[in-house]
């Protein structure tokens, strides 16, 4: 059952280890097929050498496993729920890694302040709250993704936009159209938090970029009038001879 998607989807958890976005098991990554509405998810505890793409579990947007030998990843609540609310998405990764979590300690959103920030994140990344004693005591991993949704929905923020959350003392999640989109965003979220750690040492000044220039980045890779890259290099040689 979905054995393509399994394939993909174990070639992104195998992506994390190799861009230096996880210590020991401490990720996953998951896609969804949409068509049937089940989602494939990294089992729980796994060290990655070991990893196979049958080992990968079937999961309904219930939460309720419908294929595998292993348990799903403990995080397997978290995704549920982000799969549910935010319709448009492929992928999800949740990472530990340590530029982001420091921004996530600390409860900072992680502030669009360089263009490479712009390119792929269209806000500041916001730091969702952390969880209460009650929302962990209650469902602590499903309430881990409903603190994200919420978050997007009181700032009025596009999931599609800004593809990507902290959770306050946490870590970050982020998402994409694909599994292997979702962890090229987590590992852009990662960079640009060591860069803005580094500028926020460097100075006080308010370095947020200005929205003319986020709005360039942003815009010449998404919407219907990018041009970055070669995947527009048809329209874009018509559009110059007409
Ligand atoms: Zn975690």
């Amino acid at each position: 059952m979905l054995e393509k998607l399994k394939k993909e989807v174990y070639e992104a958890n195998m992506q994390l280890p190799k861009l230096d976005l996880v210590t020991f098991t401490w990720g996953n990554v998951s896609g969804i097929d949409r068509d049937s509405g089940l989602f494939v998810i990294k089992p729980s505890g796994v060290a990655y050498e070991q990893l196979k793409p049958e080992d990968m579990v079937v999961v309904n947007l219930k939460g309720e496993v419908v294929e595998g030998k292993l348990n799903p990843s403990s995080d397997t609540p978290t995704h549920t729920v982000l799969y549910n609310a935010f319709s448009k998405i492929g992928g999800i990764v949740h990472t530990h890694s340590p530029w982001a979590v420091s921004f996530a300690a600390a409860k900072m959103d992680i502030p669009a302040m360089n263009t490479t920030h712009a390119d792929t994140f269209y806000n500041a990344i916001p730091a969702a709250d952390a969880l209460t004693q009650k929302e962990i005591e209650e469902d602590y991993e499903g309430n881990t993704g409903k603190v994200i949704v919420r978050t997007f929905k009181e700032r009025n923020l596009d999931y599609e936009a800004t593809p990507g959350s902290l959770v306050s003392q946490h870590g970050p999640f982020c998402w994409g159209t694909t599994p292997q989109k979702a962890v090229y965003n987590a590992k852009v979220l990662e960079v640009v938090a060591e860069e803005d750690y580094h500028t926020l040492q460097l100075t006080r000044a308010n370095s947020e970029l200005p929205q003319y220039l986020l709005d360039k980045h942003y815009y010449r890779k998404h919407g219907k009038n990018a041009y970055y890259g070669q995947d527009n290099a048809q329209s874009m040689t018509h559009a110059k001879r007409s």
